[in-house]
């Protein structure tokens, strides 16, 4: 029983250390009470203030392709989540770092949608970046939930994008269920979709929603867009569904929305990690790519790597991890005939 209350597990410990974490932050919306949650972390947490102290020494390069354009940084903070073991058998090794019992005694949370917690990432990515942890300790997963991203991402307001990573191709804590939150303006994703959007195939559109199949010459991902909640769900479970049953195909979904709706980008993947990844130790590139990668941001951890990566490493990543256009069209052409 010891072993279960220290994993989170629901159960009398679990709600003890959860009612320890949440902190009671004053704000009109979500957004306003997360950026009092990183004030309030900033002036009381030394390890979120020097995570947050790093970003001001990450080293960035840009690669611009037809289009579009790809930034690579050099963020050391990053080492354990690049190097995050692919197996659940390395994972149940360690301690789960999103249950509430395991949590530094500096870090607090804000209760959102009932069953998360917002959290401050003390080795960020962006200049605010969050997670919003399951309150209790499920496997990462997206059946079920996408709804609720998109809630979550319209409480956020516009300053802020979801992301979502799977258990099989990015996601840190693949045994307990997140997504993660930064504040917009950082990816270059979003100032491109609407162009790459328009450049793509509208596969099927419907009163308020439309999805579109985007080949950028990198990435291959399609794009669900509205302001209706519902339709949106409602072909999101089945574009789910045409990836493949069982266990959950790979993906990485951005969700942000602003006066126009949502802005969903789903990743279908077909790889987690390119294959520079896995080369000798002294060829090895350390770049993992996830839904901040699949956004336009390519964090490597070590100097080493930030100094060797060039424009062809990019293309072959990521013609190695995303879907071919055959294998997108397999997946969204069911649409175009019901939507
Ligand atoms: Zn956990």
């Amino acid at each position: 029983m010891k072993n279960r209350q220290r994993r989170g597990v629901p159960g009398r410990a679990g709600d003890e250390a959860l009612v320890r974490v949440i902190a009671t932050i004053n704000g009109r919306t979500l957004a306003d009470r997360a950026r009092g949650l990183f004030e309030q972390q900033m002036a009381a947490w030394p390890g979120m203030r020097a995570g947050n102290a790093a970003l001001a020494n990450v080293a960035t390069k840009s690669f611009a392709f037809d289009g579009i354009s790809v930034r690579v940084e050099w963020n050391p903070g990053r080492l354990i989540s690049t190097t995050a073991p692919e197996d659940l058998s390395g994972v149940s090794r360690r301690p789960c770092f999103l249950c509430a019992t395991n949590l530094p005694p500096e870090q607090k949370g804000i209760r959102v949608a009932e069953e998360y917690l917002l959290l401050c990432n003390p080795y960020p990515i962006f200049r605010k970046h969050y997670t919003l942890a399951s309150t209790v300790h499920v496997p990462q997963g997206i059946d079920g939930r996408f709804g609720t991203m998109l809630d979550i991402a319209r409480e956020m307001t516009s300053e802020f994008v979801l992301l979502y990573n799977g258990p099989r191709c990015g996601a840190s804590a693949p045994d307990h269920h997140h997504f993660q939150c930064g504040e917009r303006g950082f990816l270059p994703i979003e100032s491109e979709l609407s162009s790459s959007v328009s450049r793509g195939r509208k596969t099927a559109s419907a009163d308020g929603v439309q999805l579109s199949a985007v080949d950028d010459g990198l990435r291959r991902y399609m794009v669900l867009e509205g302001d209706d909640r519902d339709i949106l769900v409602r072909v999101f479970s089945r574009l789910r569904l045409a990836m493949g049953s069982g266990e959950e195909p790979m993906m990485n979904i951005l969700v942000w929305h602003d006066e126009r709706g949502w802005h969903a980008p789903i990743f279908p993947r077909k790889r987690h990690r390119p294959s520079f990844f896995s080369l000798p130790a002294e060829k090895n590139i350390l770049i993992s790519p996830a839904a901040t990668e699949c956004g336009g941001v390519c964090i490597t951890p070590r100097e080493r790597d930030f100094e060797r990566v060039t424009r062809e490493h990019l293309l072959l990543m990521f013609s190695e991890v995303m879907v071919t256009n055959a294998e997108l069209a397999s997946i969204t052409d069911h649409e175009r005939r019901i939507l």
